[in-house]
């Protein structure tokens, strides 16, 4: 394809997406396909010479959007937002056409100093302290856009277990830091995101999983029971990771209490992960869930979930850059430039050297939007949730089962006084799954208090109070159906 041909496919790429968007609604929001699926659409090797751009796209329609699922569309309520407004996908198109890997500042100056900029700006509309920012006068803090926030758990755990065995080597010099590392222990709400346990699997470390509070919360007094039977018992607390709207439930841990807490410790780090609340901390009405913050040593948010901008863009800032970032160095000659004593070098805030210029999309939403943009869609999207559980609640059939503070409800059906509580676990299984399988809405469960419940999302961008109804509606009469039969 050459650079003609290309002004013309883009532009037609451009209007692919946007019939897309206009027409999602016609689609439905799951695909019907099995897996394996698509090794019976393609050939069973890559092509030996070119094809017209035509039949790829062709294909796409044919072959790829049948196994897509609608992440955009209006019945989309599973999991979480997936940002994609306009001027975010026009970013990542922006950063795919320049094409820099921006590792240090000299492979590509301007991308390490939006992403700079962005995240002090994202840190102040936030509402964390200045320690997280970078541009502050004396501040060793500073924020990183990460693929994810795995990622986030996984380099603040591996910055907090070197940090713990530099400071055990100090006490213990001729102990083995293998011997070390096995009296390491981290600590999380069985609340928490399993990124946090899979983070503790990766970096060998015994990972102690709390007991949260009837409310989800993980609360200041068992973290500090369990962080003191753990000292007694020769073991060593050197990271705490809390959650700030969890995933199945949008619950908060107690960051009041538990920072304390974590502070009569010597040296152990506190993350906070907030990958979809923390677009709700942008509005003033929600940053009472941020009190306690000033005690964290990291912080994470997803744009890419409740901040309209694509996948990935996953900001972490931490309030010492040089703990991070002396777990992760490594420095070949190649690497080095005449500015590396100076300048921010991303790589060495992170798992991959090479990296995308994921500020651009953050940087154009955040100006095509502004602060009140975000506040707005954050707000709508609350709005919309509360009022899908006051139609849950006129309901007596059914339950809700989270306080509904942001824009996720779990509920479920209630079942009969006679039937155990696995029987109701079953109905309403049956009731979510014969939900999906109709392709008509798009949900997914979740266990809240060891019971299973259904998770109710506002996905949309520009979800309305009819789409409210509809899903209502389309749930209830799965429900008649399922306890009444289809013929009642
Ligand atoms: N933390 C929370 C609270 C989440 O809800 C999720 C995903 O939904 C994650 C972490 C994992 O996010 P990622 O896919 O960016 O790793």
């Amino acid at each position: 394809m050459d650079v003609e041909e290309f002004r013309v496919r883009g532009k037609e790429m451009v209007d692919y997406i946007c019939t897309y968007m206009t027409t999602l609604k016609s689609r439905r929001v799951t695909p019907s396909v099995e897996p394996g699926y698509l090794r019976n659409e393609l050939p069973s090797e890559a092509p030996e010479f070119p094809e017209p751009w035509e039949d790829v796209m062709r294909d796409v329609e044919s072959k790829i959007m049948p196994g897509v699922t609608h992440w955009q569309h209006p019945r989309f309520h599973a999991y979480f937002p997936s940002g994609n407004a306009y001027p975010s996908i026009l970013g990542d198109m922006l950063s795919a056409g320049i094409g820099c890997i921006g590792f240090s500042w000299a492979a590509s100056p301007a991308m390490t100093e939006l992403e700079i900029i962005m995240l002090d700006w994202m840190g102040k509309a936030i509402g964390l302290p200045p320690a997280f920012l970078a541009l502050e006068e004396g501040s060793k803090g500073g924020g990183v856009i990460e693929g994810s926030a795995s990622e986030c758990a996984l380099v603040t755990l591996i910055a907090a277990r070197a940090n713990g065995i530099k400071r055990l080597k100090h006490q213990f010099p001729t102990v083995d830091e293998g011997l070390l590392l096995s009296k390491l222990i981290a600590y999380c709400s069985k609340e928490a995101h399993s990124c946090v346990e899979k983070a503790a699997m990766i970096s060998f470390v015994k990972l102690r999983i709390l007991q949260p509070d009837e409310n989800g919360s993980l609360r200041g007094h068992t973290l500090k029971k369990a962080m003191e039977e753990d000292e007694q018992a020769g073991l060593v607390p050197f990271f705490v990771a809390t959650t700030l709207g969890t995933t199945s439930m949008c619950s908060f841990d107690n960051l009041a209490e538990i920072g304390p807490v974590v502070r009569r410790f010597p040296a152990v780090w506190l993350h906070v992960d907030a990958a979809y609340a923390g677009g709700a901390f942008l509005c003033p009405e929600h940053k009472s869930h941020l009190n306690g913050v000033e005690y964290a040593d990291s912080f994470n948010t997803n744009p890419n979930k409740w901040m309209l901008t694509n996948f990935d863009c996953s900001l972490l800032w931490v309030t010492n850059r040089y703990l991070l970032t002396s777990a992760l160095v490594v420095d070949p000659l190649y690497l080095q430039h005449c500015y590396d004593h100076t300048a921010i070098d991303y790589r060495h805030w992170g798992v991959p050297l090479s990296r995308r210029f994921r500020s651009l999309k953050l940087w154009f939403v955040l100006r095509s939007y502004g602060i009140s943009g975000l506040q707005k869609y954050v707000r709508k999207h609350c709005e919309l949730a509360k009022y899908f559980e006051k139609l849950v609640k006129k309901d007596d059939r059914f339950e809700v089962c989270n306080n509904v503070q942001m824009g996720l409800v779990c509920f479920r059906l209630v079942g009969g006084k006679e039937e155990s509580g696995e029987q109701v676990d079953e109905l309403n299984k049956k009731l979510l799954t014969t939900i999906n399988a109709s392709g008509k809405i798009h949900m997914v469960p979740a266990s809240v208090r060891d019971r299973y419940v259904i998770r109710f999302c506002v996905v949309a961008q520009h979800a309305t109070r009819e789409d409210i109804e509809i899903a209502w509606d389309i749930i209830t009469d799965f429900a008649t159906e399922l306890m009444e039969g289809p013929d009642k």
